[in-house]
């Protein structure tokens, strides 16, 4: 097996001659859960779009467990292994949490997967097993329209791993959620980085604290400000300047960085 799941190097991405990528360099080792934080305008979710191949580089490669995506199509490359979690969840709100999943899981059991595909640990996860791993076995069978904003993130979570991703990519998973349903999905994300290599895309800083265990990623105008621990980055005069910077040009709070986080850094 690849130690690295995920390897980019000198990766560049031109909308008109504007780089939103520039020249970036990242990788990930397998079984690793990474935590991505960037101003606005940083390039975090056109950095998603390029792993996905829903945008092609302009220069430079991206290597998915020693596969270079280029040739693939976006379809193609999910089947890969790659899974992505988009901000709004996208689940059947007139079926239960229990049938949603149930779709999920069929969608792999097509020929191309029972062919090719060895079965990962988590491909054999059961519906019940599922429904339990993202908290949601006492609402089972009823209407997915009932559920709270944070239980349909949860199920599309759910939804996401029964398709057994290798690497799992997941933007901004705690937009809109209560702070209890914040630690909850905190969790869920550390008990899945244990069979998976996670990305995860986040502003909410408390939210960063609490599942970051390794490296942190901060993007900036396209390429990596800088990588570190939590608290090194948190504390990294460049990263304070960045985000700082965007409040004084914008005239509104840092979008990214909560104003306690920055204030505890310069403190
Ligand atoms: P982030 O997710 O970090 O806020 P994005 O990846 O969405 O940043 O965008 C990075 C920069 O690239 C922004 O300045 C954005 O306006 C620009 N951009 C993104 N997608 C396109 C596109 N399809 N065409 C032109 N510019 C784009
Ligand atoms: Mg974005």
């Amino acid at each position: 097996m690849n130690e690295k799941i995920l390897e980019i190097e000198n990766l560049t991405v031109s909308f008109d001659g504007f780089r939103a990528l520039n020249n970036l360099n990242f990788s990930l080792n397998t079984g690793e859960l990474r935590v991505i934080i960037g101003p606005n305008g940083a390039g975090k979710t056109t950095f998603l779009d390029i792993i996905t191949g829903k945008t092609k580089p302009t220069e430079g490669t991206v290597r998915f467990k020693g596969k270079n995506l280029r040739p693939f199509s976006e379809h193609q490359i999910a089947r890969m292994g790659v899974g992505r979690k988009f901000q709004t969840p996208r689940v059947y709100l007139n079926l239960s949490p229990r049938e949603n999943l149930e779709l999920a899981c069929n969608r792999i059991k097509n020929v191309f997967s029972t062919l090719f595909r060895k079965t990962p640990t988590a491909e054999r996860r059961t519906v019940g097993g599922l429904l339990e791993t993202i908290g949601l076995a006492h609402k089972a069978d009823m209407r997915a329209n009932l559920l709270s904003h944070g239980e349909k993130q949860w199920l599309e979570i759910g939804m996401l791993v029964a398709q057994s991703p290798d690497l799992l990519l997941v933007d901004e998973p705690v937009a809109g959620l209560t702070d209890e349903e914040t630690e909850r999905t905190g969790e869920l994300l550390v008990s899945l980085a244990q069979s998976h290599s996670i990305i995860v895309i986040e502003h909410d800083m408390e939210f960063v604290r609490q599942i970051a265990q390794g490296q942190v990623t901060v993007l900036h105008q396209g390429s990596v400000l800088c990588e570190g621990s939590f608290d090194q980055v948190q504390s990294d005069p460049k990263v304070i300047e960045v985000y700082l910077g965007q409040e004084v040009d914008a005239h509104t709070p840092p979008a990214d960085l909560s104003s306690a986080a920055v204030s505890e850094s310069i403190s």
